[in-house]
This record gives C-alpha cells, structure tokens and sequence, in this order.
C-alpha cells in the first residue's frame, strides 16, 4: 500500500545559492508565510493530516519538502524533527523523508537523521555533469552527489535522486552518461523533472537575452523517456516524470517543456515505442495478435487515440489485432 504522504514546506528563506532555474522569491516567502516553519507549525499540519490515515490505516510518511533541510540551522532541524516524534512514538506516523541537496550531507548526516525517525533522503542531483552543474548555478560537484549517496546508504537510509531535464550546457550524451552514473549509485527512487523558466529566475533572464533555448516539449518527452529505460533496466523505481501541475506554477511559467501531464506522455510514448517495434518484426501479410495490459490501454492509445492512429499510418496497425489482458503486468508488450 501506498504510504499516505504529509507534506510540511519549509521555506528555504535566506538560500545562499542562485541554482538559475529557482525562482527564489516564491520559493522563500512570497508564496508561503514569509517566515520559517517551525515546530508547531509541523504539529498542526500533521494533526490537520491525520484524520484520513487514522480511518483507513494507512503508513504515513511526514515528508519534509520545499527547501534543503540539512541546510537548515542545526537546532531548527532538531526542532522540527523533534516535533514529528510524538506521532512516531504513539503509531500514527511511520517515518520521515525529506528534500537537501548532495553538498549538505556530511559523514555525521546519516545517523543524526536516522536517530530522528528520517528513513528516506531525497537529493537535489540535478545533473552529474559538472558544466552543466556550474551553468546552473548549482554549487556542488557529481563527486559530492557521489560521497552523499554513500554517506546515506551506509547510514541505513533510503536516497532519491532528483534529476532535470534541459539545463543550460546539457548535452544528450552527457545526460545519458549521467543517468547510468546515478543508476550506479543504486538510488531507491527518481523524480525527473523538466526544466522550465520561471518568472523572476536567473534562468528567465539568460532566455530574455537569448542565451538560453528550453527543450521543446517532444525532446525534453524524448530524453525522459531514455531516462527512464535506463532506470527501469537497473529497476530502479521512477515515482515522478514531470512538475506538479499548480496554478501557481502555471502562472509563473515562461518558457519550457511544462505539461500538467507530462508523466503520462512519457510512459505513452516508451509504450508505443515497444508496440511499434514488435509490430515491425511481425510480417506484413499476417494478422498476429499482441496484448497489453488492460490497466495501460489509456496510456497507450494517447491523447485523442494519436498513437493508434501513428501505427495505422507507419501501415503497421494491420499486422496484428492489439487486445487489453487484464491479468498481464503494466508496461509489457506479449506477442500471442
Ligand atoms: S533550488 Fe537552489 S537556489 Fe533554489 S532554494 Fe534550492 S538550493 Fe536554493
């Protein structure tokens, strides 16, 4: 069963990094309270959560995000994890994750945050390509990504990686190697997201002056689609393709590869990709049959039937008859 997840945003105010793709602004204030979170804050946004989990029993993760929490001052992180342990004592929170970057993870980091009820570390990557992670503004190396997972991992905790699509100065070969260098590290979980320019970001100013060109939405679909064949082949679960839809991200959106369903395009096209390739090994004057699990069929007909309608114009959609199974697994393609 999916854990019933309790967000808590801590507002990363005063941020000594200029990552060009943040708009710092609603990251630190505008859009939240204008102040840090703090403990009651955390008590009052776990009790308002409660009520569905208590019902239905589900695991419950209280998930510290918005900001780099080990970047936070010590005894505030103590405060606010502190104030989750209540919850954990009597049942009704299960563990914590939260959100930092690689360079906020230290040799001490792991145990600090196990002895506090944190299971799952997810780390701000980014990018293993240090151009691009300099382009960007980031302030951390692919090595200090590298010595974070280690720290993580041997500290008993579960490590995400958080990748983007698009930088500035990416190129698809170093993206590619990256992503096999991040599989390497054995993460427990991906998010990919694309990169988008936002209002007020630095990024927004390199594209208003023309030096920077987001990926068009296909490509940036294309890339992530490689991506994730990379993470799936190390079975490497990826939870997240694409932002969160919000108003207050659409609003604040330039430029870029933003789609409210962009995860789902990419899995619409990784599957006609597989249909299409055992569509073509099919001959053309027989009539096979292929199965697709039935849980998929949404996913792979696409938007307004568009991939059936590509496969009837690439003259393949007549080699074989394409029928739903609800009993096969998601994600394959079984010639009968
Ligand atoms: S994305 Fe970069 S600039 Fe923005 S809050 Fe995180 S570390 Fe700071």
């Amino acid at each position: 069963m999916p854990p019933f997840v309790i967000p808590v945003f801590i507002h990363h105010q005063g941020c000594p990094h200029r990552c060009v793709f943040c708009d710092q602004t609603r990251i630190t204030g505008a859009a939240g309270t204008g102040r840090t979170v703090d403990a009651e804050d955390v008590r009052l946004e776990i009790e308002r959560h409660l009520i569905r989990p208590r019902r239905f029993r589900w695991p419950v993760q209280v998930a510290f995000y918005g900001g780099s929490f080990t970047g936070l001052d010590i005894d505030l992180q103590l405060k606010l994890l502190s104030a989750v342990k209540p919850f954990i004592d009597k049942g009704e929170v299960d563990q914590i994750r939260l959100s930092t970057r690689p360079d906020y993870i230290g040799p001490d980091t792991a145990s600090f945050l196990f002895d506090h009820g944190v299971r799952i570390v997810e780390l701000g990557v980014q990018s293993m390509e240090p151009e691009v992670l300099a382009a960007s503004g980031r302030g951390h190396s692919p090595d200090q990504t590298e010595a974070a997972f280690g720290y993580l991992k041997s500290g008993g905790l579960e490590v995400g990686a958080q990748l983007m699509v698009g930088l500035p100065g990416e190129t698809t070969s170093g993206l590619i190697k990256g992503a096999y260098r991040i599989a390497g590290l054995k993460p427990d979980l991906v998010r990919i997201y694309p990169t988008v320019v936002l209002k007020g970001s630095g990024l927004a100013r390199l594209y208003e002056d023309g030096r920077y060109r987001p990926p068009s939405l296909h490509k940036a679909l294309a890339l992530t689609a490689r991506l994730k064949g990379i993470f799936d082949r190390y079975q490497i679960r990826v939870i997240r393709m694409g932002l969160q839809a919000t108003e207050t991200l659409e609003q604040s959106i330039v430029a870029g590869p933003y789609h409210p369903a962009f995860g789902e395009l990419v899995l619409s096209r990784i599957l006609f990709k597989k249909v299409r390739a055992v569509l073509s090994c099919l001959p053309a004057e027989g009539r096979g049959t292929i199965s697709i699990a039935e849980a998929d069929q949404s996913i792979f007909r696409g938007r307004k039937n568009m991939n059936v309608k590509r496969l009837v114009d690439l003259g393949l959609a007549a080699r074989a008859e394409i029928i739903f199974d609800n009993n096969q697994p998601r994600n394959t393609v079984v010639v009968r």
